[in-house]
């Protein structure tokens, strides 16, 4: 058998590539790793952990509203935002350096290049040193798109919104995903005066319709300008700003637009298909159950792959990887009823099948239940909470549980285990409530 300077070789130290790593690292595999930019990838450096620190930030204006509800006698409530950027800068910087020292303390060899594959076992890294592995794992995760428009260079995408030094007064925010959503409740509680455009319908496609609905009326409730069936055609660098003209030929101008249309893997340049690794339509490398790719030593998870992009889909890919490689327990990831959760304010947290898609497959019954939860009621703010659980009536399963108001997304982590274990209505309903919460309407609904 030919040597090999490592045992396992990735690319890429996001979330999936960095725990491959390290349980790879943990059986006694030589491991290395390149990384171009930064430890940690889109997750940690500009995705779930710096957005969910602003979710925080802009959550307290909503509190310092509701707080004047229960009796407080609060005054000055302005957003200090070059000193939150440089907090959240610091957090992040931290990270980094655990997520570095975690790979090191096993043993994991980093090299700060980008990698390019040259044959099955070989990457060349772009410090100019060649390394040869007996596998290969790429998770170089996904990037941005920006749609083709005259005047897109004068826009920003997700990468950009984490650094901008001023905040800016008037943001178009495009798109109707999770991105665009969040960003929108973000930057409007931050005290931004939110436009969004969405080119369909309804925000949120393949979410339930009802939640989509629920929440598009929340977001406006709290002042986002949120407009669907409307997409813009150019945008101009005027002295007031960044002037756009929409479909229907008006023009607004605006301190800032955002891009969140949607992520792509990034594949280019890495000299995959040179070496025969196949690729989807969608440009996402081609995997089998196991994360193994057309070539046999070279696997891939994470967005890269575009299953399901979420960071602790990537990780337990990355987990399985090493199972099957690494630890001769062929694991293949279960990609069924993965609870996810948007923080747009009020959040979204669901699981499983929404009523369309269940409608379409079983006989159903829906549950749900819309109510104004007591901490608004109290505090005076017109917010309701919408819960729905969709029912097969043969088996009396639950398919989908659908949940917009708070916590949300800390709710439908507990649910998802019972609905993961397959749990029926009658399930739900043995349980006891927790009295007085929001989340006792679970189980109690008739
Ligand atoms: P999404 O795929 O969720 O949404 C992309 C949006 O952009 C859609 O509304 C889409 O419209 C619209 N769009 C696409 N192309 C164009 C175009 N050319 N012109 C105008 N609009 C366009 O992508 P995001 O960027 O929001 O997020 C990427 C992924 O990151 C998500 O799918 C999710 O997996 C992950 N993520 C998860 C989070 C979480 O778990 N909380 C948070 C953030 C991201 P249409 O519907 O018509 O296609």
């Amino acid at each position: 058998m030919a040597d090999f300077d490592y045992d396992l070789f990735v690319i890429g130290g996001g979330s999936g590539g960095v725990r491959a790593s390290r349980w790879a690292a943990m059986t006694g595999a030589k491991v290395g790793l390149c990384e171009e930019y930064r430890y940690g990838g889109t997750c940690v450096i500009r995705g779930c952990v710096p957005k969910k620190l602003m979710v925080f930030a802009a959550g307290f204006s909503e509190a310092v509203e509701d707080a004047t509800g229960f009796g407080w006698k609060l005054t000055g409530s302005d957003f200090d935002w070059p000193f939150f950027i440089e907090k959240k800068d610091r957090e992040i910087d931290r990270l980094e350096g655990v997520y570095q020292a975690n790979m090191e303390k096993l043993g994991v060899e980093l090299f700060r290049a980008r990698g390019v594959l040259k044959d099955p076992h070989t990457v060349e890294l772009s410090s100019g040193q060649t390394v040869t592995a007996k596998h290969i794992l790429v998770a170089t995760g996904g990037a941005p798109f920006m749609p083709d428009v005259p005047g897109a260079e004068h826009a920003i995408s997700s990468n950009e919104v984490f650094h901008l030094e001023r905040q800016p007064k008037r943001m178009l925010i495009v798109g109707g995903g999770y991105i665009a959503c969040e960003f929108a409740g973000i930057m409007n509680g931050l005290g931004t005066e939110v436009t969004q455009f969405y080119r369909g319908a309804q925000i949120l496609r393949g979410f339930d319709d009802e939640v989509r609905g629920h929440i598009a009326e929340e977001m406006r409730k709290k002042g986002i300008a949120l407009h669907v069936g409307r997409d813009l055609v150019r945008i101009d660098k005027t002295d007031d700003g960044l002037e756009v003209t929409c479909t229907d030929g008006s023009r607004t101008t605006f301190d800032c637009v955002l891009y969140a249309t949607g992520r792509r893997p990034a594949t280019k340049g890495l000299g995959l298909e040179e070496i025969g690794v196949r690729l989807t339509r969608n440009g996402a490398i081609a995997v089998d159950d196991y994360s193994q790719t057309s070539v046999p030593s070279v696997y891939a998870v994470g967005d890269v792959t575009d299953r399901v992009n979420l960071t602790p889909v990537a990780i337990h890919e990355g987990m399985a990887f090493v199972e099957t490689v690494f630890k001769a327990n062929p694991t293949p990831v279960d990609h069924a009823l993965i609870p996810t959760a948007v923080f747009t304010q009020p959040e979204i947290g669901t699981i499983g099948l929404t009523q369309e898609a269940a409608r379409d497959r079983y006989d159903i019954e829906v549950y749900r239940s819309t109510f104004r939860p007591m901490f608004h009621a109290f505090a005076g703010r017109d917010q309701r909470m919408l819960m729905k659980l969709i029912v097969d009536k043969a088996s009396r399963r639950v398919l989908g549980v659908h949940i917009v108001g708070p916590a949300a997304g800390e709710m439908i982590q507990m649910v998802g285990i019972a609905v993961k274990m397959g749990a029926t209505k009658e399930d739900f309903d043995r349980t006891m409530p927790v009295h007085p919460t929001a989340a006792e309407e679970l189980v109690t609904m008739r």
